[in-house]
């Protein structure tokens, strides 16, 4: 299935651990462009966009991975939000991964006809340690979602997620290391033991990305980001249930 992305508005504000380095911030820099200014992108509207043919760009039946650039649930898109729900209601046969961090803005964001989630979407909550995953996971699961998603991206250390994945409620997990200079370690034996978690309670697993910063028995491996998914493969670490 092809799988899209989809920037409605660009542009964020650190968060958590997780955003220490985060790729967007670097990039923005580059460009000299504030990344702290949330803005809407030209691109608000790509779902909706058509071909000459006078067809979807984005076809019925693909996935679109929503809010690479920012977040969600971020606080200056809630003026925007309820325009992104109607393009998201209008493709009912695409399906939208929302990407966030911001558990807590979940309820007051979702609309009126939500009742228990969109069959189309797919929230997908990012917990990068423990910390995170204790502080946003019960709330995650408290929330009437459909389709629930986490990924542990950059993962940061060992984790325990078994507690919320025996509730059933979240359908897949991903995780990957962190990428570019300033990345930091991911450990083989971290990804191995959520690998665990997930095969345990039957929940799919896909390990995208090693990162750059790869441990394995012990040795430090430095990744190219373009060889990182393919090394994260190698790894054969993905449950696909
Ligand atoms: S929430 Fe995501 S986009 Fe925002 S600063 Fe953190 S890593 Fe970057």
């Amino acid at each position: 299935m092809k799988k899209n992305m989809w920037n409605p508005w660009h542009g964020c504000h650190k968060y958590s651990e997780g955003c220490l380095n985060c790729y967007m911030f670097a990039f923005d820099k580059e460009r000299k462009i504030d990344s702290n200014k949330v803005h809407l992108t030209k691109d608000y509207n790509l779902p909706l966009k058509k071909d000459r043919k006078g067809e979807y760009q984005i076809k019925d039946g693909e996935q679109i991975s929503t809010c690479l650039t920012s977040d969600f649930f971020i606080e200056e898109a809630d003026k925007w939000r309820e325009e992104i729900w109607n393009i998201i209601r209008q493709r009912k046969n695409v399906h939208f991964n929302l990407f966030t961090k911001r558990v807590d803005r979940i309820t007051s964001c979702i609309p009126s006809d939500w009742d228990r989630g969109y069959e189309n979407v797919t929230i997908v909550l990012t917990a990068e340690n423990q910390r995170t995953a204790d502080e946003r996971l019960p709330i995650f699961l408290n929330i009437p979602i459909k389709h629930r998603a986490v990924t542990v991206s950059p993962m940061l250390e060992m984790i325990d997620i078994s507690k919320y994945l025996k509730t059933k409620k979240i359908e897949e997990v991903y995780c990957s290391g962190e990428n570019y200079s300033n990345a930091r370690i991911c450990d083989y034996e971290w990804v191995k033991a959520l690998s665990e978690q997930c095969k345990q309670n039957n929940v799919r697993f896909v390990f995208f990305s090693t990162g750059s910063k790869f441990k394995k028995d012990g040795k430090l491996f430095y990744i190219p980001y373009n060889k990182s998914k393919e090394q994260a493969h190698k790894a054969n670490l993905d449950y696909l249930n």
